[in-house]
């Protein structure tokens, strides 16, 4: 047995060192935070993606890219936090606010299993007005009913929002957060989405979240769950008000309280050293982050999404500099006060910039098995793009998607468009489950993008909308020219 350590950095070589580089594609070294910023912000596009490349080949070999089928289930949106980037949340006595019946969760949950899904992602608002109880109903009667169904369910925020609602007893955050997490993953709850990580740094969490939990609380919440030896996932959402080094902040944070995890309740190998994780193969290994994803946000329908983009021409004129890099500390300590248009200049991301971010958080996070793809938010082309930029997973069939849909983005692909993303990338289409063993291989003629003879008239059908479901039950959606995305 190996005793996790954290890999070796070298401080004193230039990011873009091509053996240092080279190290960290093996799993021999580690990137420091100011080696990952010159990364972000002065690597060549190329060098960032054969070096992601190189990395997320060594961790999972030349051949398999996965996906999962599983369904996104936004069970109310009913919500107390008044995060400005949002344009899914209602306050309660909106027409459009809803709670969905145990009943209707379960028919979600039929359909899913219908087509061969292996997971249902169950995020919310933060409703003050569900017990415990409800949860606990809900998740005994889906284990009840789809035993084969992992629950991927209630992010950080929500945990907060559980422990105010529930004061359930405990002498810290902890104790008080572990306190429930024990009772919903009795009843049946299997693993955590990372949800509701935006952006760490208090500066910018503060003016973009409120009533949101601080970072503290955020990864407090997924160290519980990993004491309880239970997987989680982590995200990012970057492209607003953040400075580059906010993004570093990020992915060094995750990674910090990864070696927490694995040192303080693992006893596997190195992850990220070798094919085939031992993080995620090793019975022995307790509960720690599996995957990352990160995106771009999306602005439409929300207050966020009206703030000036930078630079205005008072901005050129003047010359300054994004307000968010004045901000932004690697140590995450900075303050708004010392720029005072923090909050007030957007700097969007376009596909260039996602690739960029998520080819460095590959390098960045070492400790971390999957890269997750966003092409619910970059649409499939670039989603199949990510491939060759350290995402080593497609993600999800999207049969039902409410939060980021709300926002504008809209992209819906089905199970045969997925594989032929994956195939026409140049690697074998594997369906995984929720640990990420793959448990069907796409070779046959009878792979789902295989069975197809006509692409022309392929449609890929969303199933679901909540927010439209008096109007539209059903709506059809020709891959690659609607949109749909992800959650947060
Ligand atoms: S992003 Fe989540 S927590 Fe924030 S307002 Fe929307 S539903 Fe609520």
């Amino acid at each position: 047995m190996t005793i996790y350590r954290p890999l070796p950095e070298y401080p004193h070589l230039s990011a873009t060192d091509t053996g240092l580089l080279s190290a960290i594609a093996r799993g021999e070294a580690r990137l420091t935070p100011e080696q990952g910023l010159e990364l972000l912000t002065a690597a060549p596009l190329h060098t960032l993606g054969r070096f992601s490349d190189a990395m997320c080949r060594s961790k999972h070999g030349d051949d398999i890219r996965t996906y999962v089928i599983d369904r996104n289930i936004n069970y109310t949106n009913i919500c107390t936090a008044k995060c400005i980037f949002c344009a899914f949340k209602r306050a309660g006595h909106e027409h459009d606010a809803y709670t969905l019946e145990h009943e209707e969760l379960y028919e979600k949950v039929q359909e899913l299993s219908d087509i061969g899904g292996t997971q249902i992602l169950m995020q919310g608002g933060m409703n003050p007005h569900l017990p415990l109880d409800w949860y606990l109903e809900l998740l005994n009667g889906l284990r009840e009913r789809f035993p084969h169904v992992n629950v991927h369910g209630f992010s950080p925020p929500e945990l907060i929002e559980f422990v105010n609602f529930f004061d359930p007893p405990g002498s810290s955050l902890l104790e008080q957060v572990r306190w429930v997490l024990v009772r919903l993953k009795e009843a049946g709850m299997g693993s955590l989405p990372g949800g509701g990580g935006e952006i760490f740094a208090p500066a910018v969490r503060t003016k973009i979240g409120l009533g949101k939990c601080d970072m503290e609380a955020w990864l407090t919440v997924m160290y519980a769950a990993h004491s309880l030896g239970m997987f989680t996932s982590a995200s990012m959402m970057y492209g607003h008000i953040e400075g580059y080094a906010d993004r570093i902040h990020h992915m060094w944070a995750v990674r910090e309280w990864q070696d927490k995890a694995l040192m303080d309740f693992g006893s596997g190998e190195v992850p990220g050293s070798i094919k085939g994780d031992p993080t995620v193969k090793n019975p022995e290994t307790g509960g720690h982050y599996l995957g990352f994803i990160s995106w771009p946000f999306q602005p439409d329908n929300t207050a966020l999404g009206r703030v000036p983009h930078y630079p205005t021409p008072e901005d050129l004129e003047s010359g300054v500099s994004f307000p968010g890099d004045v901000v932004a500390k690697l140590d995450g300590s900075g303050t708004k006060d010392m720029d005072p248009n923090f909050g007030r200049r957007l700097r969007l991301s376009g596909s260039t910039e996602y690739l960029r971010t998520q080819a460095v958080s590959r390098l960045m996070l070492d400790n971390i098995y999957s890269i997750g793809s966003s092409w619910v938010t970059m649409g499939p082309h670039i989603g199949q793009t990510a491939l060759f930029y350290g995402a080593n997973d497609m993600g999800s069939v999207m049969m039902e998607e409410n939060v980021v849909s709300s926002a504008g983005t809209t992209y819906c692909l089905d199970e045969a468009v997925l594989c032929r993303l994956i195939r026409d990338a140049g690697f074998t289409p594997g369906q995984r489950d929720s640990k990420y063993d793959v448990i069907t291989t796409h070779t046959t003629k009878d792979s789902p993008d295989l069975k197809v003879t006509d692409w022309s008239a392929h449609r890929t059908q969303r199933l679901h909308i909540q927010n439209e479901a008096e109007t539209s039950e059903r709506v059809e959606v020709t891959v690659g020219k609607s949109d749909l995305q992800k959650t947060e």
